[in-house]
């Protein structure tokens, strides 16, 4: 079978296309083939060697992001089943997994970086990794959900949200954005974007500032920032007194300065989130099958097109890169 690798020279002029053989079950799992798989600045980042986690193996397997469906049965999972792949390496055993944040076990990491990912056509993965997709769900958003719905829909919690609470959402046209702003709408928020692109409104957004234009005074009750550096002195700005300001992403660098005055004399919290837990991702499967979620869609690839799909990463895109992998 075929699969994507990239080290221990990185970049994407370092990509190749290589036969592997397939993956064989260990106990507790099962074989799946994917069938289609997200390009998330996670990959990106790691396929340029810009990765803040420890990566194995090297050479690699890039992607985090896959639906799939399963080809031997398990014990819960039968052949023939479509799932996708929640994906985070865990124990079960930890003191964070106990305690139902199976995101931050102590001895795991992201599936797709502490071990190879997606960008291939067969996956070996615990059956305890794998949600059944329900009939009902569009496989584009169900490929989104993993990171980007599951993200967005752990900082909303991890912020407080409830319905009547405005939130401010910078890069709302992203991965993580386009379900930010739905799950918040759909929970009764009023929601505002930040984006270059109008038809966010589509996906929830009430009013959209164009990027460097939200005006001075505005404020809202969660201002949500996966944009990293560029954004942060702006984004704090808006927070309301009182208010949570909720990152999840470093794109535009990771190093930034605040106000520690402001900071407390308006009472703002700020609030890391990573990925999300199983329970999370349950719930948000939930909320997808009574709610007709939608994934805009830039670019459908095949595997063997990754190093354009990188190219295509780096430009403001309307919507995600989806590889379809069979
Ligand atoms: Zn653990």
């Amino acid at each position: 079978m075929h699969a994507v690798n990239i080290g221990p020279e990185f970049g994407k002029e370092n990509l190749k296309f290589v036969d592997v053989e397939k993956p064989q079950p260990r106990h507790g799992e099962v074989l799946v083939r994917i069938i289609k798989a997200g390009v998330n600045p996670i990959d990106y980042n790691l396929i340029h060697g810009k990765i803040v986690y420890n990566l194995s193996p090297v050479p690699h397997v890039p992607g985090s992001e896959a639906i799939g469906v399963v080809e031997s049965d398990g014990s819960i999972f039968r052949k023939g089943d479509h799932v996708m792949v929640y994906n985070r390496v865990f124990d079960g055993t930890c003191d964070m997994c106990r305690s139902h944040r199976e995101h931050l076990c102590r001895n795991g990491g992201i599936w797709g970086v502490v071990t190879n990912g997606a960008y291939t056509e067969y996956v070996a993965l615990p059956e305890r990794n794998l949600f059944r997709i329900p009939d009902k769900l569009n496989h584009e958003v169900a490929v989104s959900l993993p990171i980007g719905g599951l993200t967005s829909y752990r900082a909303l919690m991890r912020a407080g949200a409830k319905p009547g609470d405005s939130v401010l959402i910078y890069g709302a046209s992203g991965n993580t954005g386009i379900f930010a702003s739905q799950i918040a709408s759909l929970m009764g928020l009023e929601v505002y974007g930040v984006s270059r692109k109008d038809w966010v409104r589509d996906y929830g957004c009430g009013q959209v500032f164009k990027t460097g234009e939200v005006p001075a005074d505005f404020k809202a009750d969660i201002v949500i920032n996966s944009l990293g550096a560029d954004f942060w002195k702006e984004s704090v700005s808006h927070v309301a007194t009182g208010g949570n300001i909720v990152s999840f992403g470093v794109l535009t660098g990771r190093e930034a300065s605040l106000d520690i005055a402001h900071l407390y004399t308006s009472e703002i919290g700020i609030i890391g989130s990573t990925g999300g837990s199983l329970e999370d991702l349950s719930r948000l499967l939930k909320l997808a099958e009574i709610h007709d979620f939608k994934a805009p869609v830039a670019t459908r690839m095949k595997l063997m097109q990754i190093s354009r799909a990188m190219d295509e990463f780096e430009k403001i895109r309307d919507g995600r890169i989806i590889l379809e992998v069979s």
